[in-house]
């Protein structure tokens, strides 16, 4: 049996500028391999990515924006910007309204949403609007000014950081892509610059080892995890 992204139009939705090429980055490559239209929503500026010796927010939040197109840029994905600073990114109505006004301009068939369980608030907050804003982008009711969706897109919970607390029920194989996805997340110079913060393995690390601890889970080289949704509308048969 095999996956078929052709048809598809991929939206993933994270919460900071460097989570959509650590978490499904190598899907995102294979779909638009395969002739699917992708893009990602970055929800937050990516102004608290500094090291622990400091560094200013402002300027940091324009380096991580370009930093992003260019990872955009290597599989011709589209990005979206929701313009949160971190770590204060909320369900809120007008969050909520943007981002449903960017579903209707992407009209996704899939979009592949944060864990509800993963470790930081602005990617708990960024699964609750995509489960908002993937019902309220087809309801004819909630206007934006654009078209509302036909259907409500399929919806994907993407593995957390580190698989922490994250059972998957399925992998994409990215073996042919993980190439990509290292060319993706090489794009994030100011994060990779930040390898001996104590908090954290360095982030190309993390990405190396997640994609190769779920694919030796699912018999395979390199592999991205997910779980469906379980909500009305956001699940599909097959
Ligand atoms: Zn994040």
């Amino acid at each position: 049996m095999r996956l078929d992204f052709s048809n598809e139009r991929i939206l993933a939705v994270v919460a900071h500028p460097d989570d959509a090429e650590l978490l499904c980055g190598g899907t995102l490559a294979r779909a638009a391999a395969e002739g699917a239209a992708v893009g990602w929503v970055v929800c937050c500026r990516g102004d608290k990515g500094v090291p622990r010796n400091g560094g200013s927010e402002k300027p940091l939040a324009e380096v991580r924006r370009k930093e992003s197109e260019a990872a955009a840029a290597v599989i011709g994905a589209e990005v979206f910007f929701l313009g949160a600073p971190d770590g204060e990114l909320q369900d809120t109505l007008e969050r909520r309204r943007a981002l449903t006004d960017i579903f209707r301009r992407f009209q996704p068939t899939l979009v592949l949403a944060h864990s509800e369980h993963d470790y930081h608030p602005d990617h708990r907050a960024a699964a609750q609007l995509v489960l908002a804003s993937s019902w309220f982008a087809a309801s004819p009711a909630q206007r934006t000014g654009t078209a509302p969706l036909r259907r409500a897109p399929a919806v994907w919970e993407m593995d957390t950081v580190a698989g922490t607390g994250f059972l998957p029920e399925f992998a994409v194989d990215i073996t042919a892509w993980m190439e990509a996805k290292r060319r993706m997340l090489g794009s994030h110079r100011s994060q990779l610059q930040r390898a001996h913060d104590t908090d954290f393995a360095p982030l190309d690390v993390l990405m190396e080892r997640l994609a190769a601890s779920r694919g030796q889970q699912f018999d395979t080289e390199w592999a991205e995890a997910f779980r469906w949704s379980r909500v009305w509308k956001r699940c599909r048969a097959f």
